[in-house]
């Protein structure tokens, strides 16, 4: 068994390397993909979208049909007469709220979510979820974020999510440990385990998101929070004005992520490293005996990130340290060095950093390296494999469990699979050749 890896690494990593600042075309979905995810985790949640036809489309599809369960988003299409001005945009608002709310009792928690014909028309949705709010309360509260997307990235549309929840959380007496991200409810509870056996006796452990509504943590001066995803600024912001205060750690992903992760909520509680050490051991050991089965097929592999769901640099990192594969370029939509210190520390010093995205030149680098696998969004993979390129595809980074220790191995499993299959075709080509 391998000792606990320490927290902060002996050399600085890429914490002060050059990158690659692009602003130019983007290839990337909107932050209301966000509501795929955000509405199996909020289970009494409702995500109404305020926008047109094609926000309804990118939902539908990216969701899938649901015909069994009533579904827990929708889109209020934005129709041309109110788009042109010529009706009360808020007055049908209202009528399709309350219609809702009449027929789903089920809903605790309304979010309206802009899109961006709602911002082009300047439909003011925070004052229609304020007196939506003053109706409906206290069964259910309307909130408000934006999803529409432009200059963003999908995952921007969790980041707003949350931080419109923060407002109306309570205010915490007592110290308490904050675990801020969106999980799947079995790497939450995996997570919960670990962090239990850690903090001392008394203290309060939270999720945001909440599973339900009635859930939603509280926040004050004794909490410390600690993020789960790398691409929740504005909530960490939220959270720190109203007093809470971040733990600094890399993220739970790969052995070494989630080790520094859960010794860093360890440290801020007064924990020492060997308690975290004799906690873990089991979970490291699962996690290094899957992972060692799949090291063959990833060592050395040169991988390129395009900039799309900003768990690159985590996930980079954990393919160069754990699994020996070879960094190409790590693109990231926006690099916020102070949530990513940790991780920018364990990357391997020379990676070639890139922030924003100017899509041509990303793939006109892409062609040159020749990379063995490239991570990038569904647009660019189906081009990129027409030209030979092996790709995966960013956004099944975020729908998969790849937090924790127990789904290191699945996340490694993610990119050896297309590396075999690539194989297995080169082989099957060359077959007859060889005959
Ligand atoms: S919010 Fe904007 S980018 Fe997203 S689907 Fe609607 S129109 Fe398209």
């Amino acid at each position: 068994m391998n000792a606990v890896i320490p927290l902060h690494p002996q050399t600085a990593g890429c914490s002060t390397a050059p990158v690659i600042r692009e602003r130019g075309q983007h290839e990337v979905f909107c932050g209301l993909t966000g509501i795929v995810w955000l509405h199996r985790k909020i289970q009494d949640a409702f995500f109404l979208v305020v926008g047109s036809r094609t926000c309804a489309h990118l939902i539908q599809s990216a969701a899938g049909v649901m015909i069994f369960a009533e579904p827990r988003f929708a889109t209020a299409i934005l129709d041309e007469r109110d788009l042109a001005g010529l009706a009360d945009a808020n007055d049908e608002l209202d009528r399709v709220v309350a219609r809702l709310l009449e027929r789903r009792p089920d809903i605790k928690t309304l979010f309206l979510v802009g899109s961006c014909p709602s911002e082009v028309i300047k439909l003011d949705l925070s004052r229609a979820a304020e007196r939506l709010s003053g109706q409906f309360l206290p069964r259910v509260r309307v909130l408000n974020y934006s999803g529409s997307g432009i200059e963003t990235t999908f995952t921007q549309g969790e980041d707003a999510c949350l931080a419109s929840l923060v407002p109306v959380m309570k205010t915490a007496p007592d110290a308490q440990l904050l675990v801020v991200g969106a999980l799947p409810d079995v790497v939450e509870d995996q997570l919960a385990r670990l962090l239990g056996q850690l903090l001392p006796a008394g203290t309060t452990l939270g999720f945001l998101p909440a599973r339900r509504s009635d859930a939603l943590p509280a926040v004050g001066p004794g909490t410390r929070f600690l993020l789960a995803q790398p691409f929740l600024g504005d909530t960490a912001r939220a959270l720190e004005a109203r007093g809470a205060v971040r733990v600094a750690a890399p993220f739970p992903i790969g052995v070494e992520g989630t080790t520094g992760w859960l010794q860093a909520a360890a440290a801020a509680f007064g924990v020492e490293a060997d308690v975290v050490d004799r906690v873990t051991a089991s979970a490291r050991e699962r996690a290094a005996v899957a992972l060692s089965k799949l090291r063959g097929a990833l060592q050395g592999q040169r991988i390129f990130f395009f900039p799309d769901s900003q768990l690159e640099i985590p996930i980079a990192r954990f393919l160069s340290r754990e699994l020996g594969a070879e960094l190409v370029e790590v693109g990231t939509p926006f690099l916020h060095r102070e949530l990513m210190a940790e991780e920018l520390a364990l990357l391997p010093a020379g990676t070639r950093l890139a922030e924003g995205q100017d899509v041509d030149l990303q793939l006109e680098r892409c062609r040159a390296d020749r990379p063995d696998i490239t991570v990038c969004g569904l647009g660019l993979a189906n081009p990129l494999e027409a030209e030979g390129l092996t790709t995966k595809w960013a956004i099944e980074l975020v729908f998969t469990p790849i937090h924790g220790y127990e789904q290191a191995a699945d996340l490694a499993e993610l990119f050896a699979r297309p590396l075999r299959r690539k194989a297995l075709l080169t082989a099957r080509v060359a077959q007859p050749a060889a005959a």
